[in-house]
């Protein structure tokens, strides 16, 4: 499948690159939510979270904690928020497998999302749900 994540990986289109290996490419995002706003992405095509291998899955993430880890002393970051978008319902705009670092400095404008609450018995439901389905 032919993306923009594609072309970065190809060089046929600039990205800023801060980290690569034989599995893993990451770059900053065109668009940063905070400054250092970094991308992690596997070479080898996966749509997301859901269709991606396990070895990949495995990797991506510790080389995201390498580069979050790098925000921090690089960058002063305070924190981060470690995501995957997957689907076009969670925001997902490029259809190649990608974990959002946005750094974090205590003074940004990011806003995470309301929360809710269950109605009694409903949190029980779902998880009896949930782990049913769980292979
Ligand atoms: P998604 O919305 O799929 O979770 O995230 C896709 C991200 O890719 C967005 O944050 C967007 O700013 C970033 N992006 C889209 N096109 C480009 C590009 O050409 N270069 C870079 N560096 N980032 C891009």
């Amino acid at each position: 499948m032919d993306t923009i994540f594609s072309k970065i990986i190809s060089r046929e289109v600039s990205a800023d690159i801060v980290y690569e290996d034989d599995i893993a490419l990451a770059f900053l995002d065109i668009a940063p939510v905070t400054e250092g706003h970094t991308l992690v992405i596997p070479k080898k095509w996966s749509r997301n979270f859901f269709d991606t291998d396990e070895a990949t899955l495995q990797h991506l993430f510790l080389v995201a904690q390498k580069i979050a880890r790098s925000l921090q002393t690089s960058l002063g970051a305070k924190g981060v928020n470690v995501q995957c978008n997957s689907e076009p319902e969670a925001g997902q705009t490029v259809f190649h497998f990608h974990i959002h670092l946005i750094p974090r400095f205590g003074d940004d404008a990011l806003v995470l999302w309301p929360q809710g609450s269950y109605e009694k018995g409903r949190a029980t439901e779902l998880a009896q749900k949930i782990k049913a389905a769980i292979h």
